[in-house]
């Protein structure tokens, strides 16, 4: 048999904090390196999961391996995203304290499976109620219609998603799923009317028209070519190999059903998916600088397909309509702004459709959870990318204070003296964006909110002369009225946690503002679509007050998540992109050693390891090594900590090699365990 040693040197250590080296960075990717070679994807770092995302379909995840991870000790088996949950669930029934399990990770790193995984985990291996099982399929039936309308093919993932997802499972007092709550946040809209290039649409598009019965086709008034579509072909990629849309569409479909959607229900939100398509083939001309509509072909569909007056749909998507001083002053639209109200139709109708169906999926909370979150990361570095650094920043100081917190805690419940651990607080980048008046957020809505002439480059300036001097941002402008070669004039840089980023302002005002001229909200508020009826409340038309903007909405979405998640006991899952190409067995060092550093694992390792390498239970300490004393074997009769103290003198630990607490031995190098382990193999 391989000893153990050999056995570590072959498949590395199951958990980071037993590194001899736990501060060097090239051995923390050595070990990585090494169980990713033998498709042992996942590895601890104390509590937290680290996990690389193998490209290929392992045998890890049958029933078999939910029953191994089943009630057990999380060190005793190796790890697994299963323990995880696993012990997520325990603590949340013994401890009666609602958990959550962040998931982040760059985009492809493997987050939305992992979440899957999770929700499979609990579906099967929780005890049933009488109507578990609808609930239960309810919850993972929910997964293919979310990813059907949230997730697209981009350059980095061929089933990305395009929005932030943090999900509850709620447990009855038995321990058995009763229900499930998603919050989503900041579908990344301007997707719906433009992809980059070898990057396509929200799924859901292609899978209708791929896969939906001609009868269907028909009342949609679609063709089945995709290329037809001006929406679909921005990005020149109908097909993706990996994808299936024919067989999607069926798999969607039939999930809808079971989720609870009524046909009505379903042919609403079906005609709503058409109807953007159609509003993309809206064209124009331009006649003495006013915009007209060239066919009224997609009118007429839209009118039947929105359930809306095509004359009055005509007019908004051609003139524009402000009440001043409680007139309406109405005057046409030229080609490119009548494009953009388009367009801006298209993304709200989406949008609002998309958070319609959350909601809808949703089933009313419950007071125990436990929580998922995946959060999303988008490509290109504009807004959307802005918010999401932003969201990736918060959740960064939250990681580090919890753990310095929980670290903390269990050092002060153990009667252990706490030994201060230096680290980088990120507290100053999280204020350049979102402190009140001087952030980047209160520039930008106030450059937004402000009428004459202002633009994405007076925001620029503003932030120039505002937060010019911060430590953490740069724009082109040197401090000696020079300027930065290596720059745009259009962008500016953040020094974030994670590395630096380089923002382009353009877009920066508008999707700020994310404005719907108001002909347009008043014509689908009068849309007999009564999902429609439901996104479009005719109370926005009477309301004076301007909506908050994208910005402040997501910050202020981002301030209720982090009180949420500050309330529950959290896990973390650190997910791990092997290589740029979603190919198996590649183990690109760049792309991880940068990843490792955007994750903060070292920082998550140094905090973890700053007093003790490992610590365990005595009675889970005594059962694995009592063997090796002949006091403590077979049964040691007294006080557990005294079990312990008589087994490690034996063994011959030295005074500063240990420490015994309330109810756990504190090791502080691993190559005194390894040590112990070895004596049991002999
Ligand atoms: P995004 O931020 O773009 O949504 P993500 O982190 O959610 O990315 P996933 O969609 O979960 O990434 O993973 C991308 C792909 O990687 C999957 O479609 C799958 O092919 C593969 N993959 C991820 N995790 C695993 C796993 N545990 N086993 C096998 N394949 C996996
Ligand atoms: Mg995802």
């Amino acid at each position: 048999m391989e000893s153990a040693l050999t056995a570590r040197d072959r498949v590395g250590v199951q958990d980071f904090v037993l590194l001899e080296n736990f501060t060097s960075e090239a051995a923390f990717i050595e070990n990585l390196r090494k169980r990713f070679k033998e498709n042992l994807i996942y590895t601890y770092i104390g509590s937290v999961l680290v996990s690389v995302n193998p490209y290929k379909d392992l045998e890890i995840y049958t029933k078999n391996h939910m029953e191994r991870y089943r009630g057990v000790n999380f060190y005793e088996v190796s790890p697994h995203i299963y323990a995880v949950a696993d012990n997520a669930y325990r603590s949340m029934r013994t401890e009666r304290k609602d958990q959550c399990i962040l998931i982040s990770g760059e985009s492809g790193a493997g987050k939305t499976e992992a979440s899957k995984k999770i929700l499979q985990y609990y579906a099967i291996t929780c005890p049933a109620s009488e109507h578990v099982q609808t609930i239960k399929d309810r919850l993972l039936q929910s997964n293919p219609v979310l990813e059907a309308f949230g997730n697209a093919k981009t350059l980095r993932n061929d089933n990305s998603s395009r929005f932030g997802k943090y999900m509850d499972i709620q447990f009855d007092f038995k321990g058995a799923p009763v229900g499930g709550h998603i919050i989503n946040y900041l579908l990344e809209k301007s997707r719906v009317v433009h992809q980059n290039h070898g990057e396509r649409n929200f799924h859901i598009f292609y899978q209708i028209i791929e896969g939906g019965e001609e009868d269907l086709l028909r009342h949609l008034g679609l063709e089945r070519n995709t290329q037809q579509y001006q929406y679909l072909v921005k990005g020149n990629c109908p097909k993706v190999s990996s994808i299936n849309d024919r067989s999607d569409w069926k798999v969607v479909r039939k999930a809808l059903t079971v989720i609870g959607f009524s046909d009505d229900e379903v042919e609403e939100l079906l005609n709503i998916i058409a109807s953007v398509l159609h509003l993309g083939n809206v064209q124009y001309s331009e006649e003495e600088g006013n915009a007209c509509i060239t066919s009224d072909i997609q009118i007429k569909y839209l009118a039947r397909l929105l359930g809306v007056n095509g004359t009055a749909l005509t007019e908004a998507l051609t003139h524009k309509k402000i009440i001043a001083k409680g007139e309406e002053l109405v005057s046409p639209l030229n080609l490119e702004q009548a494009s953009s109200a388009r367009d801006a139709l298209s993304k709200a109708v989406y949008g609002r459709t998309f958070t319609w169906l959350v909601n809808k999926i949703n089933t009313s909370p419950l007071p125990l959870c436990i929580r998922s979150a995946d959060v999303c990361v988008c490509v290109c570095y504009s807004f959307e990318q802005f918010c999401i650094n932003y969201c990736n920043e918060k959740l960064q100081q939250l990681f580090i204070e919890l753990t310095l917190k929980s670290e903390q805690e269990e050092y002060e419940a153990e009667g252990i003296t706490w030994e201060p651990v230096q680290y980088f607080n990120n507290k100053i980048i999280c204020d350049l964006v979102e402190e009140k008046f001087k952030g980047i957020i209160s520039i930008l809505d106030e450059e937004c909110l402000r009428p004459g002439d202002a633009s994405d480059f007076t925001f620029l300036e503003k932030l120039e002369n505002t937060v010019g001097g911060h430590p953490h941002f740069v724009t082109h402008k040197l401090a000696d009225g020079k300027t930065r070669k290596i720059m745009g004039r259009e962008e500016f840089r953040l020094l974030h946690y994670a590395g630096d980023v380089n923002y382009n302002v353009n877009g920066f005002l508008d999707k700020n503002n994310d404005l719907l001229f108001r002909n347009l909200k008043e014509v689908m508020c009068m849309s007999e679509n009564k999902i429609l009826t439901q996104c479009f409340d005719r109370e926005e038309l009477s309301d004076k007050k301007r909506p908050d903007t994208a910005a402040t909405q997501f910050k202020a979405s981002l301030a209720k998540l982090m009180e949420i998640l500050m309330s529950k006991e959290p896990s973390y899952v650190r997910c791990i992109k092997p290589n740029d190409s979603k190919q198996a067995a590649r183990f690109d060092e760049v792309l991880i050693r940068h990843q490792v550093k955007y994750l903060g694992l070292m920082e998550n390792l140094r905090v973890r390891r700053a007093g003790f390498a490992y610590r365990r239970r005595y009675e889970v300490f005594l059962q694995r090594y009592k063997s090796l004393c002949p006091d403590t074997w077979p049964n040691w009769q007294g006080k557990l900590a005294d079990g312990v103290s008589t087994l490690v003198k034996h063994l011959g630990y030295k005074p500063e090699e240990y420490k015994l607490g309330r109810s756990k031995i504190f090791i502080r190098f691993p190559k005194t365990l390894f040590a112990t382990e070895d004596a049991l193999e002999n």
